[in-house]
């Protein structure tokens, strides 16, 4: 058994990954034969992730907020907290806080040293965001 207390610094999401103010808190990092990194990530209203995949596929849980994702020719999507997404693997994705509106999700990854927790593209536009749906008040 081995317990982690709550010592770990947020850690700022870079700017290579991240439109806008994101902060990431580690929750679970399996050591190897297991697989499982988790981290619960707070998004600021309007921040976002970059276009990017996962090799081993993703789920986030919302936990707080209201949030947008979508995937590549998709529809963006609303999401609320108790909603889950699963992203298949190497399928193309953002995910990120409505315009006006915090939003913190889990993200559980699978890890291993072929695959790594995601493979990062290009910024999510204004453009691209500026599709979402109105939020529903
Ligand atoms: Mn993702």
């Amino acid at each position: 058994m081995e317990i982690t207390r709550s010592s770990i610094d947020t850690a700022k999401g870079p700017d290579s990954w991240f439109t806008g103010d994101v902060y990431i808190d580690p929750v679970a990092a399996a050591p190897a034969p297991g697989r499982v990194q988790a981290n619960l990530v707070h998004f600021t209203p309007g921040a976002r992730t970059a276009w990017h995949t996962h090799p081993l596929g993703q789920t986030v849980y919302v936990t707080e907020g209201i949030g947008l994702c979508q995937k590549r020719g998709g529809p963006i999507e609303v999401i609320r907290p108790g909603d889950r997404v699963f992203f298949e693997p190497d399928e193309d994705h953002w995910h990120g806080a409505a315009p006006n509106r915090f939003m913190a999700h889990l993200a559980l990854n699978e890890v291993d040293d072929d695959h790594p927790a995601a493979n990062w593209g290009e910024k999510v536009t204004d453009d691209e965001y500026a599709a979402a749906p109105p939020i529903e008040r």
